[in-house]
């Protein structure tokens, strides 16, 4: 069976990358599955463990760096968030195309091991924008939203590093670019 292909999903918070995420799982023509991550942070209301992230305590993240058994792993506001190498591989010789929804340096560290793997940056239409969009959300206090929103435009500087920028204006619309993109990769595989 043919390997499947890695798939760095970044953005900055709030730009919606899950939302473009659920829109593109639903084309099951894509053959993707998630890279369910690790971290230290609290689950959001409605989060559950397992299925969004593996909720886990400091010590045991720790001891997943020292035992080499993230493929990536970065400190985000405070908490650590790390990707599974076991399950990531398991999952990409079944065939499946593997999506790491991932922030900008463990994407970095993914695309020194990987530099096959198809990279995409998702930008807001502004920055405007995303300030409303991250305010919405009304689960973190004004100084998490104020660290967001610093990392944020540190975050988008670092978009050409990635092999594709797609804005989020339109969730479809940006969706549907992503699925170009993945299918023009699998292609060019054969
Ligand atoms: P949030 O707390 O909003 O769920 O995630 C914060 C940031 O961490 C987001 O940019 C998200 O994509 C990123 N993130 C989630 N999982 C991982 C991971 O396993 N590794 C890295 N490096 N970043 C992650």
């Amino acid at each position: 069976m043919q390997k499947g292909m890695l798939i760095i999903l970044s953005g900055p918070s709030g730009v919606g990358k899950g939302t473009v995420r659920e829109q593109l799982f639903k084309d099951e023509s894509l053959n993707l599955a998630y890279s369910i991550s690790m971290t230290t942070r609290k689950p959001r209301p409605g989060e559950r463990d397992g299925v969004d992230y593996f909720f886990v305590e400091e010590t045991e993240f720790e001891e997943k760096i020292k035992e080499g058994k993230l493929l990536e792993w970065a400190k985000f506001v405070g908490n650590y968030y790390g990707t599974p190498k076991d399950y990531v591989e398991q999952l990409l010789a079944q065939g499946k195309n593997v999506v790491l929804e991932i922030e900008v340096q463990g994407a970095l560290q993914v695309m020194e091991k990987c530099p096959d793997a198809t990279t995409i940056f998702i930008v807001p239409p502004s920055f405007e924008e995303l300030e409303r969009r991250i305010r919405g959300r009304r689960t973190e206090d004004e100084a998490i939203v104020q660290e967001r929103l610093a990392k944020a435009r540190k975050e988008i500087a670092t978009k050409d590093e990635y092999k594709y920028v797609v804005e989020n204006d339109d969730v479809m619309l940006a969706k549907e670019q992503i699925a170009t993109i993945i299918k023009n990769h699998c292609t060019n595989q054969d």
